[in-house]
């Protein structure tokens, strides 16, 4: 490490971060490519209604296709997309790919799906957002009421008014609106209820315990019961043992979504699936 005097203090100026910077920037320019040369794809991770025992609906989750078979998962690029901008034009390219493959599915099926999509924080601060979703609705002709967005609270928390407002529009198109990875921020139930919010998604940090820790099934309780007065639904997601889907189930959370369904998948391998209909045996 090399230490540089700036004067009136010291600048630590390390090989590592060095090499870290150049990483990123290579991993900004591949991505840049990606976008270009279509490397990305939409995977789709099935839902369920337990008590109804029905697939439901789907999210859908990108995947980078970067080279010769690695497919990279979506913690490896969305912060760094997320940092450079490029998320508006990813996220947008998602949402089209999502809604015309499930359109093209659910007529070929005759199986009506929902589907869920990510958004971003720098999506939902782009002002043509609802021009952009009203558009893509339009040219693949997916039914507004079948689509939902996932925004996290600290989304929804740091931009208050605007995402009133912009949560109004979409909700006035007929578009649901959950709360992802509910129960990691700091909101109260009671406050995110004056959003036009429609679904509350359960953390699945809080499920990978609820066995073992009383307090995360407490706060899997609560929060079912909570989103129950307040007339919310909710889902849970990472679901993958009996226990949890057992668990869930007794109170009175019958969505699910986890590993113990089905990971997510691409389009072929999700017609398979829906044409089962459902994963489990008698
Ligand atoms: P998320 O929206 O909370 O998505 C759920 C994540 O949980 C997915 O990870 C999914 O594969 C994983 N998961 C589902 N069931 C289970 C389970 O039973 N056990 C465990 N351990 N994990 C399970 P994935 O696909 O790696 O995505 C991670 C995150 O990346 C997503 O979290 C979302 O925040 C973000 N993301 C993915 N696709 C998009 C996108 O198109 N746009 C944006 N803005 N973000 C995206
Ligand atoms: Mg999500
Ligand atoms: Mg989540
Ligand atoms: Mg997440």
């Amino acid at each position: 490490a090399a230490k540089y005097d700036h004067g009136n203090g010291y600048c630590f100026f390390s090989e590592e971060m060095n090499k870290n910077a150049t990483r990123q920037l290579e991993l900004e320019e591949q991505l840049r490519h990606a976008l270009i040369d279509q490397q990305f794809e939409v995977y789709f991770q099935p839902q369920f209604d337990w008590s109804r025992q029905k697939l439901t609906g789907v999210e859908a989750l990108v995947r980078w296709n970067r080279a010769q078979g690695e497919v990279v998962p979506p913690e490896m690029f969305i912060p760094v997309v997320e940092s450079t901008g490029q998320i508006v034009a990813l996220g947008e390219w998602v949402l089209r790919q999502a809604c015309l493959q499930i359109q093209q599915l659910q007529c070929q099926l005759n199986v009506p799906l929902q589907l869920s999509v990510n958004l971003s924080g720098r999506q939902f601060d782009d002002l043509s957002l609802i021009y952009k979703v009203k558009k893509i609705l339009q040219e693949t002709n997916f039914p507004p009421e079948q689509l939902e967005l996932e925004i996290t609270e600290t989304i929804l928390m740091e931009n208050a008014d605007s995402a009133r407002k912009t949560l109004g529009q979409l909700s006035q198109q007929g578009i649901r609106l959950a709360i992802d990875d509910f129960g990691t921020g700091y909101s109260s139930l009671n406050y995110l209820n004056t959003f036009p919010v429609d679904r509350l998604k359960i953390d699945k940090s809080f499920l990978v315990n609820v066995m073992h820790d009383d307090n995360h099934a407490a706060i899997v309780a609560t929060i079912i019961s909570m989103a129950d007065t307040l007339g919310l639904s909710v889902i849970a997601e990472g679901v993958e043992t009996m226990e949890q889907v057992s668990f869930l189930s007794d109170l009175g959370c019958q969505a699910m979504q986890g590993f113990i369904f089905s990971e997510p998948l691409p389009r072929e391998e999700l017609e398979e699936f829906v044409q089962k209909g459902w994963p489990f045996q008698q």
